[in-house]
């Protein structure tokens, strides 16, 4: 099957280091129940220099790069690589942080487990992981985002959502909760004996 992957905090840990990150610049606390990447729409009374003051450090500070890999993420990537599925990374991360990406994922000896890695370039992040599913013929999407899950489900792929603090509540039926690396290889060689393979795509 063709499947697309979210990064953060489906193969890293991300959020919750940002909201830390958040909290020591700005005093402010966002409980994980609340967490989201939109800090700056949230909090629209601090000034725009003092949010670029925090992205540059954060991007100094090499935040990205020190992600650490979750539970499992590795030995799935590559067990689902090696019975066939074609993997592909499609993150709402933007064009400048390819580079690290890229850098992260050889660290982590997976960059060769992705046929693709898709960053978003100025588009809405559900947009541009719906464009990218369409375009690729994804069959199934993991993510950790409720927006992003919801939005997906409008598509005919089945979406696997990570569990976490921040995406609690009701889902379509199209997703499923799941709540690690193996119960997600369960989900998807379960979908792999009923699914049959998409046409047009090489
Ligand atoms: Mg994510």
């Amino acid at each position: 099957m063709r499947i697309g992957i979210d990064l953060d905090d489906v193969l890293t840990e991300s959020l919750p280091a940002y909201l830390e990150a958040f909290t020591r610049c700005f005093g402010i606390r966002v409980p994980l129940e609340e967490a989201a990447w939109d800090l700056p729409k949230r909090f629209p009374e601090i000034p725009i220099q003092e949010w670029e003051g925090f992205f540059t450090d954060l991007e100094e500070g090499g935040f990205l790069d020190r992600r650490p890999l979750l539970p499992g993420a590795k030995a799935a990537m590559e067990a689902l690589q090696q019975v066939g599925h074609r993997l592909y990374i499609v993150t709402g991360r933007l064009p400048r942080q390819e580079e690290v990406t890229r850098r992260w994922l050889k660290g982590h000896s997976l960059l060769s487990c992705f046929e693709g890695i898709f960053h978003k370039d100025g588009e809405f992040v559900t947009e541009h992981k719906k464009k990218a599913i369409t375009a690729l013929g994804l069959q199934v999407f993991v993510e950790d985002e409720p927006h992003v899950a919801r939005a997906l489900a409008e598509l005919p792929l089945k979406v696997l959502l990570f569990d976490k603090p921040w995406n609690q509540g009701s889902l379509p039926s199209s997703v499923r909760r799941i709540h690690s690396w193996p119960e997600a290889l369960e989900a998807i060689n379960g979908l792999d004996r009923c699914s049959p393979p998409p046409t047009g795509y090489r």
